[in-house]
């Protein structure tokens, strides 16, 4: 019933080159839509390879980094910031286990994708990476603060 006091929980949301290519935007926003979660962000972009390091710069170690970075910048991404209750936490369910192999079916990877290289969207995996990838991604002018009349009915 409460609506959450004070800050409201975000979560930052992309759609991958390989889901924006394989026309899946509107079925991913849809699941986040249903739902209950609020968009208060998107735009599509092309990320430099740069960028694209600066996203993913906990991984640098890894033997997947660079290719990784070339594949986040090789096309449109569809960046998006999500607003609701465990919007973080309950992202990351949504979307699924990082290998589409071992994504639960009825996930975003689990029903609509194969391998992990190609698992077509990213989830924010906490509170702080949360605030720096929005940050990263979003002028704090581009998040639009709104109420939507479904609140009243989900909170
Ligand atoms: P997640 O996207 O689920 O948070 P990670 O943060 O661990 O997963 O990794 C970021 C991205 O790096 C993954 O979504 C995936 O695209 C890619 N990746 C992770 N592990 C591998 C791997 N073993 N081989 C190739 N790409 C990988
Ligand atoms: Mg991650």
């Amino acid at each position: 019933q409460e609506a959450s006091a004070a800050e409201p929980e975000r979560t930052f949301i992309a759609i991958k080159p390989d889901g924006v290519q394989r026309g899946l935007i509107a079925e991913i926003i849809s699941r986040f839509e249903r739902k209950g979660y609020k968009l208060v962000a998107v735009k599509l972009v092309v990320p430099s390879k740069e960028f694209a390091q600066k996203h993913y710069h906990d991984l640098k170690d890894r033997p997947f980094f660079d290719g990784l970075c070339d594949f986040l910048s090789s096309g449109p991404v569809l960046a998006m910031v999500w607003e609701g209750e465990g919007a973080i936490k309950y992202g990351r369910k949504l979307i699924g286990a990082t290998d589409p192999q071992k994504s639960e079916p009825g996930t975003i990877r689990g029903d609509l994708a194969v391998v992990v290289g190609r698992n077509i969207i990213h989830g924010s995996d906490g509170p702080e990476t949360a605030k720096d990838e929005i940050a990263l991604w979003f002028e704090p002018s581009e998040l639009v603060s709104y109420t939507s009349n479904a609140e009243k009915w989900l909170y």
